[in-house]
């Protein structure tokens, strides 16, 4: 039906749910094509679509790309499936599958809940954006369950949750926050960027919204820019549905497709990916210039037994702190040559970045900033003994 997220389901699909997560991976949402028998969803580079007369919409409910396109329907079935939810929205980047979730949720004069640890795009958008419209909201450590208690108010309407967290990789338990979310009346919001569904699978443990930067480890090559949010509320998906129509922050269909592939390779990219990180963390745990290493595989990470309990590994994600400071924290990000000086994470290939100066600039000066001599680190999928040899010369 036209207008209605729910009603674009590719011809002929199947549902896919009873099987493993890489078979999913491949299979939800992606059936051959019933009329030409292509593998592969097609990249159906159209704006518009035939009617068979005024509002005589055909197979699918297609009227016009901004609404939906059959690519994209492809790629957001599949993510559903993988975050084992009942619908997906996908957006035009993972900002605007925020804005688009905390518009849904939020009036003037409610109030939300955000971890001291955000990514610095979202904490920009909540304290740059969302209080002129009259929003309020209150910095807490979320990895505390009483401080979070303490920071819900009446008018709290959502829990804003990274986990692991960007930079500093804090650990939330999942379950007990959305306790505490329903028990205010409030929803609980995940941004999953960082796990992916392969390594955790937020609604199942009570949260109510995925939020995902789809930039990074569900396409996984560093090509493309794309958000998504996945829910198992009507309610929710229907408005986030008319606020994507209504405002337009739509992935276009390549991007989808993009998206799409990266996304069946997930599960061996992050096994990889926490192979490699692991091996990174001991021999950062062991250097003699590195002062702290952030990784929630760490026993002595404080939210390690979490992390342990609602995540299947550690991620490829890791922080650390060099002892000279900010000085030399940058020279460390300018010193590598295979960990590439950029923001973002999660494709293939190693990042290294001071979030201070780079992702998380915009926290300065606030609650949320972050330490001037750390670096992170996004761990590829190279061979790990050339990172590890890359890694040491840089820290001399
Ligand atoms: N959430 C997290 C955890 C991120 O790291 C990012 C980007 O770095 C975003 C959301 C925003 O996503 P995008 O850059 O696709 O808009």
């Amino acid at each position: 039906m036209a207008g209605r997220g729910g009603g674009h389901r590719l011809v002929g699909m199947d549902d896919t749910r009873h099987y493993g997560f890489e078979t999913r991976a491949i299979h939800a949402g992606q059936r051959p094509d019933p009329r030409t028998g292509a593998v592969i969803v097609p990249i159906y580079a159209t704006s518009t679509y035939a009617q068979d007369g005024v509002g005589g919409l055909r197979e699918g409910g297609y009227e016009y790309s901004r609404t939906a396109n059959p690519t994209r329907t492809a790629a957001e079935e599949a993510l559903a499936a993988l975050e084992d939810g009942r619908r997906c929205v996908m957006f035009a980047s993972g900002m605007a599958a925020s804005d688009a979730v905390l518009r849904a949720a939020l009036r003037p004069g409610d109030h939300l809940v955000l971890g001291n640890d955000a990514y610095g795009g979202t904490f920009r958008l909540i304290d740059k954006v969302l209080t002129e419209w009259g929003v309020e909201y209150t910095v807490a450590d979320l990895s505390s369950l009483d401080a979070v208690r303490e920071a819900v108010q009446s008018r709290t309407k959502l829990i804003w949750c990274e986990t692991p967290s960007n930079p500093l990789l804090g650990i939330a338990d999942i379950a007990g926050l959305a306790t505490i979310a329903h028990e205010a009346q409030a929803q609980l919001v995940v941004d999953n960027t960082f796990a992916t569904p392969y390594l955790q699978q937020p609604l199942a443990l009570g949260a109510d919204v995925v939020v995902h930067s789809t930039t990074k480890y569900l396409g996984g090559h560093s090509d493309v820019v794309g958000g998504a949010v996945v829910t198992n509320s009507d309610d929710m998906a229907e408005r986030l549905f008319f606020l994507r129509n209504a405002a337009g922050a739509v992935p276009g269909p390549f991007d989808s497709w993009l998206t799409m592939r990266g996304m069946k390779t997930l599960a061996l990219r992050m096994e990889r990916h926490c192979d490699n990180a692991e091996r990174i963390v001991a021999m950062l745990a062991d250097h003699p210039e590195v002062t702290k290493v952030y990784y929630p595989g760490l026993p002595e990470h404080p939210g390690h037994d979490v992390a342990a309990k609602q995540m299947r590994r550690f991620g490829g994600m890791v922080s650390f702190t060099v002892r000279g400071g900010e000085q030399r924290a940058l020279q460390v990000v300018a010193g590598t040559e295979l960990f590439v000086l950029a923001e973002s994470l999660g494709g293939v290939e190693s990042l290294i970045e001071h979030p201070g100066k780079m992702t998380h600039a915009s926290t300065a000066g606030s609650l949320l900033q972050v330490p001037d001599d750390l670096v992170r680190l996004s761990v590829g999928i190279e061979d790990p003994r050339d990172l590890e040899v890359d890694l040491r010369k840089a820290l001399g």
